[in-house]
């Protein structure tokens, strides 16, 4: 990813597990990609819910005696991106909020497209919001007296909120997962081998954005839950509904989430992110060849597009970029000062392998262009003789209302320059963006189960709210 300024989210949870905390932490650390800003762990032991929140990275956030303080066999647990204004501890998720029914945490991914509405209505009639994100407006549901009796409680709410969510709830005694009816966000549920709680020795059950923390701990991949579906976990097993409509059901995954967000030793949708990384690779290499003597990639997110574009191109594949690891995401700095700061950071060039060479780039995508143009510049320096760029998703030029923060229309480079005009921005020899159908043809569910908005403009759900800021912030 070049220079996205992102909101996203990360979700985990447990439940019939000793080491519930422990379990969490280390879910969360797999997840840790999907939101550096923040993060919390809410645990239970069936009587009491403790919980545990800060700021920065889930290593700095918590510490081997927090977790020793948090006994407990069920957890939830979220890490989180948002923007400097939004950068509060009352926003930290998971939220927990003492109702009528007791307490209850409540971990969000996603974005909702009607927040505003609601919350300026429940405003009006005296709700007192504590936090200004989107998810507190599910709290307020689900507090309400003519929602909160009904028989199903937190999937009658679930009707009334529109967008892009993944949610997990905790109360002293259950723990529940849903999923937006459009399947906008990841989210599986697998299986873990645990001394065990409650008389059910032997297996727990875990809940998390990607398939990667399964693995983190140890957890066995079940299934994904499905779009419209709640789960409960609780003593008496887990059970299964959908709480939308047949008719209401209309998956469409996000693709951003293969082209850049998941990690690519996940498993979402239904295919390997990595696998799927491979095929636009690939396909790049088709729609968007070049006579070069060498590949790279700009790291990370552009690290497995570029063995396939190689692979298929059949141009050597090295390392062109260094990245430092101990520098975050260029995008988690909301400055462009700043951002460009880390940049220099962040990266610096393999002279041996750039000189004197025609060069192939392969990056995820393109956002502002101002990252790459100086990546460019640095390349040029190191001796690079052409730089033929390559961009394993098709201009991005709308954005994203479901959960992932694209700047502002008017800053996203697509939607002001031409693609010679961005050439010509970015000081490359050659520019290749991947098609809308190169991108769709690298992932196994019918096209039509995919958003693809951000590149295309078509969006599979109508924002409610004022299209251009919420004022609210998502996760
Ligand atoms: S608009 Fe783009 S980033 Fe947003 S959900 Fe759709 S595909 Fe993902």
């Amino acid at each position: 990813m070049e220079d996205l300024v992102g909101h996203h989210c990360g979700l985990f949870g447990i439940y019939n597990a000793p080491d519930a905390a422990a379990k969490t932490f280390l879910g969360l650390f797999a997840l840790q990609h999907r939101g550096q800003e923040s993060a919390g762990v809410v645990v239970s032991d069936g009587k009491k819910i403790r919980s545990k929140k800060g700021m920065g990275l889930v290593t700095e956030v918590f510490h081997e005696r927090d977790l020793a303080e948090m006994p407990g066999h069920m957890a939830i647990g979220h890490v989180r991106y948002s923007t400097t204004g939004s950068s509060r501890l009352t926003n930290v998720q998971p939220l927990v909020i003492d109702y009528s029914h007791g307490l209850i945490a409540v971990a969000h991914n996603g974005n909702l497209v009607n927040a505003r509405t609601l919350r300026d209505e429940y405003e009006a009639y005296g709700s007192i919001f504590q936090t200004s994100t989107d998810s507190e407006v599910i709290v307020h549901l689900l507090a309400r007296p003519e929602h909160s009796g009904r028989k199903e409680g937190i999937g009658h709410c679930l009707k009334l909120i529109k967008g892009a969510y993944s949610f997990l709830f905790m109360t002293r005694d259950r723990l529940v997962a849903a999923r937006d009816p459009q399947g906008f966000r990841p989210l599986v549920i697998g299986r873990i081998v645990t001394p065990g709680q409650l008389g059910t020795i032997g297996e727990g059950y875990v809940i998390a954005s990607e398939t990667c923390a399964l693995d983190q701990v140890g957890a066995r991949f079940d299934r994904e839950i499905e779009p419209g579906e709640i789960v409960t976990i609780d003593a008496d097993g887990v059970r299964s509904s959908k709480f939308a409509k047949p008719e209401e059901i209309k998956p469409a995954h996000c693709m951003f989430e293969h082209v850049y967000f998941a990690r690519p030793d996940s498993r979402i949708f239904g295919d390997s992110v990595h696998d799927v990384r491979i095929a636009l690779g690939e396909r790049l290499a088709v729609e968007h060849p070049a006579k070069a003597d060498v590949v790279f990639s700009v790291p990370d997110s552009g690290n497995v597009a570029a063995i396939g574009f190689s692979r298929k191109s059949g141009i050597t594949l090295d390392t062109g970029f260094i990245r430092n690891h101990y520098v975050g995401r260029s995008f988690i700095k909301p400055a462009q000062i700043e951002r460009e700061t880390v940049v220099d950071m962040k990266f610096n060039v393999v002279r041996s392998v750039v000189e004197g060479k025609r060069c192939v780039v392969v990056e995820d995508s393109l956002v502002r262009g101002t990252t790459f143009r100086k990546q460019a510049r640095i390349l040029r320096q190191a001796g690079a003789k052409e730089i033929h760029l390559r961009i394993s998703c098709p201009p991005i030029r709308n954005p994203c209302y479901y959960g992932i923060d694209f700047p502002d229309r008017v800053q996203l480079i697509a939607n002001n320059k031409s693609v010679e005009e961005i050439r010509d921005f970015l000081g490359v020899d050659s520019l290749g963006f991947l098609s809308v159908e190169g991108l769709l043809s690298a992932v196994t569910q019918p096209t039509k189960n995919y958003c693809n908005a951000c590149w295309t403009g078509k969006y599979p759900v109508a924002p409610v709210d004022s299209m251009d800021k919420y004022g609210m912030e998502s996760v």
